[in-house]
């Protein structure tokens, strides 16, 4: 009897810890497990209290309570099962039982006066001495309700393992079978009744059996069985090793590596690298990634395959998979993305940008191998598509790529700029001039019942100055077709030989400019600007260079190759500081000359000019209106926006703007119209003889009466002649700039010069 009472404090405690195991999940499958352990606990308490109990009231109404205590524990043994078998929907339903369970407390309430359930007897056994149970005639009250309770969770049981799936079976079978155990040892205890009531045991282990499949129970094998049901059905191949051989292949891997069955089990990762995946470098290293490709399939396969080292949780090797990803559709469709941005929809021919990076590519190199870039052209192209359609042009366009394709050699790299302009890089020696022209006779006879007839030519450039970029290579082959385009005999072009040579002259004289700059070679001459009297007002700062070895070189020549390279920027920066560095001089000595400077329309798209120019003042401490500046009409006229704002900020600082070369252009009298400069400068040059021609004579004079009327200052440049000064007085031309008074000269020659003007004019 003390072994028994002691193992009732020990399953006491185990319970309790049970419990606060349980409280860490918290789930509606753990709240009934616990509340199973509450009761359970309870009932132990109940069974301890009883056992040592001596009074045969007290006795009764702990047998009592014992037997309301296992209605509950049955109660909520049937709860847990609904949720154990996934059957919560029913719940609502068994709470229903409730009553029955309130009926057996009030019936064994009553029981303790009135005896009708059950008695209790003093017995004295083996086991020692205490009160023993004795079913009074309405015992089955209590054993009906408890044994529909029973009945109720093992039929659902019964049902669930008929109906899940044969995995899952066994985790019902098992709770099946410890509902039995107890509900059987409890029978027993209730048959032999002389004993002492050690069915508890059965609660307290039920409790925990629960707590162990509910809770923290996932079968191996189940665990097992999905993640093998997962990989094998997986899209990547899996062959999974233990520390030496295969063990399992899924159906991807099997197929990618075209083999059948168990073939691959028992061998080793090594073997199956080699023999299957073609790899024999470094492939005993423990983590590897490398691409297979696999040609032998009617389309090529490229896979992706990785090797992992599998370790356990304490660090050990516990064997590896090897991943095998079919990446045949992803590459397939970088490579079309590839090829759409890199050719030509129309003729699938490289496109502008891809010839000339392949192009660029094939020149770096191959720095040994000459090369000439041919470009074609089809004279009046345009108009095929205008007289004839876009169908018979697409036309046009794709018989150039077909020639193109049957004529060229396999080294010639070529693709279509755009439109019908076609481009092609070939070393020098595979250049025939009869292929091109064979080429060109084809094309122009596409389609003989069009009486238009269609001429196309090609342009040669060879490849001297490999710096050059590709597109600058094309131009100046597309450049030198003009000269033949009208000429029905002759279908090829080349880029001269002496536009090589001024080349030449154009490279040296760029890679000489910032020397030139930095020496202080580069430097302004200045030409008066006069009143018609001589009296000098100001002098336009004219860029010139005095070239150690070639003497002085004039802006006609530099100015045009600079503006082409884009450098004319340098240039003109510096001479805007050399004009300014001038007029500090001036207004410090007090000469009210102003001067004027030319700007490029480059310039605008280089350097912030009204910045560099108020800084310029501001540096050089100069009036802004001394500083005047000049911009030619047909710069104007290449972004009327840009520039009028430009000249508008700078007018309104306070500096002079001039219209330089005014007539040049076309646009001219309509540009006056949006355009307010404050002086006009008409250049005598483009009047030719104006001093006889009345007709000359006539528009200059307009011109002179419009730009005054219309409030501008009107300077007459490029005057020789007394003749043309009195011409012009005549009309009120206010200001005269030319070789009749001074050509351009050094600073200080124009300071001798201003009273010599004045005197002899
Ligand atoms: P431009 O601005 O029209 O300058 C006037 C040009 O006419 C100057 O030529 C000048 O020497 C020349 N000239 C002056 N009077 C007469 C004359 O009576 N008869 C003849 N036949 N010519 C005369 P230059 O100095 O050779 O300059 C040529 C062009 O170069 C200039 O034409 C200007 O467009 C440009 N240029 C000169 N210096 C610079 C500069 O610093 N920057 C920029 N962007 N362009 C400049
Ligand atoms: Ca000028
Ligand atoms: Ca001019």
């Amino acid at each position: 009897m003390a072994f028994f009472v002691g193992s009732l404090v020990i399953v006491e405690v185990i319970l309790i810890l049970q419990l606060i195991a349980a409280r860490r999940i918290k789930t509606e499958i753990s709240k009934s497990i616990q509340q199973m352990i509450i009761v359970g606990a309870e009932i132990t308490l109940v069974v301890f209290l009883q056992t040592i109990c001596t009074d045969e009231i007290l006795s009764r109404a702990l047998f009592g309570l014992y037997f309301c205590s296992t209605d509950w524990l049955m109660f909520i043994v049937g709860k847990f099962i609904l949720l154990y078998t996934n059957n919560e929907r029913y719940l609502r339903r068994f709470y229903y039982s409730f009553p029955l369970l309130i009926f057996d407390i009030f019936f064994l309430g009553l029981n303790i006066e009135h005896q009708f359930a059950f008695s209790v007897v003093k017995t004295d056994t083996l086991m020692g001495e205490f009160y023993k149970f004795v079913p009074g005639p309405l015992f089955q009250v209590h054993g009906v309700i408890i044994y529909c309770l029973v009945a109720f969770s093992l039929i659902v049981l019964a049902v669930k393992i008929v109906k899940a799936p044969f995995i899952y079976k066994k985790k019902f079978y098992f709770v099946f079978a410890v509902i039995m155990v107890i509900v059987g040892l409890n029978a027993v205890i209730m048959f032999v009744g002389d004993t002492l009531d050690f069915s508890v045991y059965g609660y307290a282990g039920g409790a925990l059996l629960f707590y162990y499949f509910a809770l923290n129970y996932i079968p191996g094998e189940l665990i097992n069985q999905t993640i093998s049901a997962v990989s094998r059905e997986a899209r990547e191949g899996i062959i999974i090793f233990d520390e030496e051989v295969c063990t399992f292949a899924n159906n991807a891997a099997m197929t990618f590596l075209k083999v059948e069955g168990d073939v691959l089990l028992g061998k080793s990762k090594e073997e199956i690298i080699k023999n299957y995946l073609d790899k024999e470098s470094g492939i005993t290293e423990d983590d590897m990634e490398f691409n297979y490709t696999d040609s032998d399939s009617s389309e090529p396969k490229y896979y992706k395959v990785s090797y992992h080292t599998l370790y356990d949780a304490k660090g050990e090797h516990i064997g590896g998979s090897l991943t095998i990803y079919d990446k045949t559709d992803e590459d397939k469709e970088l490579r079309e993305q590839i090829y759409l941005a890199t050719h030509d929809t129309m003729t699938a021919l490289y496109n502008r940008e891809h010839f000339f990076t392949r192009a660029e590519e094939v020149l770096a190199n191959d720095p040994d191998t000459k090369y000439v870039i041919i470009a074609s052209d089809i004279t009046r192209f345009r108009l095929v598509s205008d007289l004839f359609g876009e169908e018979l042009a697409d036309r046009v366009i794709i018989k150039i790529s077909e020639e193109l394709r049957n004529a060229l050699p396999k080294e010639a790299i070529y693709g279509r700029l755009y439109s019908d302009r076609f481009a092609i890089l070939l070393p020098k020696r595979l250049h025939d001039e009869k292929m091109l022209i064979s080429i060109a006779d084809s094309v122009n006879r596409v389609d003989k019942q069009y009486a238009y007839t269609i001429k196309m030519c090609f342009g040669v450039y060879e490849v001297v100055d490999r710096d050059l970029p590709v597109n600058v290579m094309c131009d100046r082959a597309l450049g030198c077709i003009t000269s033949i385009k009208e000429d029905y005999r002759k279908y090829v072009a080349y880029y001269s030989e002496e536009s090589l040579e001024s080349l030449k002259r154009e490279q040296e004289i760029i890679s000489e400019l910032d020397d030139a700059l930095e020496n202080g070679d580069m430097t302004v001459f200045l030409q008066p600007i006069v009143k018609y009297d001589g009296t000098v007002v100001g002098a336009e700062a004219l860029a010139r260079w005095i070239h150690p070895v070639r003497g002085l070189i004039s802006p006609g020549v530099f100015i045009p190759i600079f503006e082409k390279r884009n450098l004319i920027v340098k240039v003109d920066v510096y001479v805007w500081e050399l004009a300014c560095k001038i007029l500090n001089r001036w207004v410090r000595e007090g000469k009210d000359w102003f001067v004027s400077v030319n700007i490029s329309t480059k310039d605008i798209y280089f350097v912030d000019v009204f910045d560099v120019f108020t800084r310029l003042v501001s540096k050089y401490s100069i009036p802004p209106e001394k500083l005047r500046i000049e911009i030619t009409e047909s710069a104007v006229a290449q972004d009327v926006k840009t520039v009028t704002e430009l000249i508008t900020r700078l007018q309104r600082i306070g500096f002079v703007v001039e219209i330089d070369d005014f007539g040049s252009g076309y646009s001219s009298l309509n540009m006056l119209k949006d355009f307010t400069a404050d002086v006009l400068k008409i250049d005598m040059k483009f009047l030719s003889n104006a001093d006889e021609d009345k007709r000359s004579k006539e528009i200059l004079r307009s011109v002179i009466s419009l730009a005054k009327n219309l409030g501008m200052v009107v300077i007459t440049e490029g005057v020789e002649t007394r003749e043309q000064a009195d011409f012009l007085e005549e009309h009120h031309c206010d200001l005269y700039q030319g070789y009749y008074y001074s050509k351009p000269v050094p600073e200080a020659e124009f300071i001798q010069k201003v009273d010599e003007i004045k005197n002899t004019i």
